[in-house]
């Protein structure tokens, strides 16, 4: 079934997206590199209409929050077989709501989700979703960040995106990767290309000399400066024996 198997021998990763509004995708993940993978075969995409399993003639989906309260809530009942009918396509992809409420998404979760099989994808309107479904079916909640958005469908694109980029034979070339912002545990030190001089702003000489190891050594140096102004938090604390 795999006529397009990743370069290091895997089936495609395949995403699958439950959502009340399938026509938003691929959407940005159909252009560029992420777009030219799943043209290619590398990962596949697959959206399913919760409204398919919505109740009656008006195939409801949502009701009013019990307790009271603003809003709508996605109901256990629908969204109970549209997620067995999900994992019926591919049982070995985890469960994901996606949820402002769940654990962030950082690199090294995308980059243990892009060594799975694929995922699946809960993208939740209105209030959210009734919270039995979530316990029942066991699924995983992921924020993409301290926020709240409208949907849950830019925040699974943002999972999805963060995933297919690090599949084998997706970016140019491997080292493209390894400097990278969170690869090292530290934010990526500053970037130049030509001219050599923009409005009265000169490229580093160092980054001109040619001696590699000084450049090496230049960058690690930029990247812990860089990561401990902006982000103290992502370099850990240093253990001292008792
Ligand atoms: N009432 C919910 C709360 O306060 O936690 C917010 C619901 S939000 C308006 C609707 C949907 O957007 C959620 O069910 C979720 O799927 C998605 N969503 C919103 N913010 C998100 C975030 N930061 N990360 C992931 N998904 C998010």
């Amino acid at each position: 079934m795999a006529h397009f198997p990743l370069s290091d021998g895997r089936p495609p990763w395949r995403a699958q997206v439950l959502t009340l509004f399938p026509e938003m995708f691929p959407g940005p993940l159909g252009v560029s590199l992420i777009g030219q993978a799943l043209e290619a075969g590398i990962w596949s995409l697959d959206t399913i209409q919760i409204r398919d399993f919505g109740l009656g003639r008006h195939r409801q989906v949502d009701d009013t929050p019990a307790g009271g309260g603003a809003g709508m809530v996605l109901r256990a009942d629908v969204l109970g077989p549209a997620l067995d009918h999900a994992r019926e396509r591919a049982p070995a992809a985890p469960l994901i709501y996606l949820s402002p409420r769940g654990t962030p998404l950082t690199q090294q979760l995308a980059r243990d989700l892009a060594e799975g099989p694929g995922v699946t994808l809960l993208a939740g309107r209105f209030e959210g979703v009734d919270q039995r479904v979530i316990d029942e079916k066991g699924l995983k909640e992921i924020s993409i960040g301290d926020y709240v958005l409208a949907g849950g469908e830019v925040a699974a694109m943002v999972l999805i995106e963060a995933c297919v980029r690090l599949l084998p034979g997706v970016l140019g070339a491997a080292e493209s990767l390894a400097s990278e912002s969170f690869e090292t545990g530290l934010l990526e030190y500053p970037q130049y290309t030509k001219p050599r001089e923009w409005e009265g702003r000169a490229i580093p000489e160092i980054l001109l000399s040619g001696d590699h190891k000084k450049i090496a050594e230049w960058r690690q140096r930029q990247a812990e400066e860089l990561t401990a102004a902006r982000r103290p938090d992502l370099i850990r604390p240093t253990r001292h024996a008792k």
